[in-house]
């Protein structure tokens, strides 16, 4: 049960990826996550690797063959 459990968790974590609101800050804009830092600071790496991560698995999800 435990085991099956833990495969669960991971599975939820590899599928979460949390896209950041749009539109975008600006670079010396506030961050949207209201830390008061700039978003360039802040989230802007972090999300444009969780963009490219989203782009990336929707690319694979198109090009992947309908089955069934
Ligand atoms: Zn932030």
């Amino acid at each position: 049960m435990s085991l099956l459990r833990k495969l669960f968790k991971k599975n939820v974590a590899v599928e979460e990826l949390q896209a950041p609101p749009m539109p975008l800050p600006q670079r010396n804009d506030l961050c949207w996550c209201g830390s008061g830092t700039k978003y360039k600071k802040c989230h802007l790496e972090e999300d444009q690797h969780t963009l490219s991560r989203i782009r990336e698995k929707e690319q694979a999800a198109a090009c992947s063959p309908v089955l069934g």
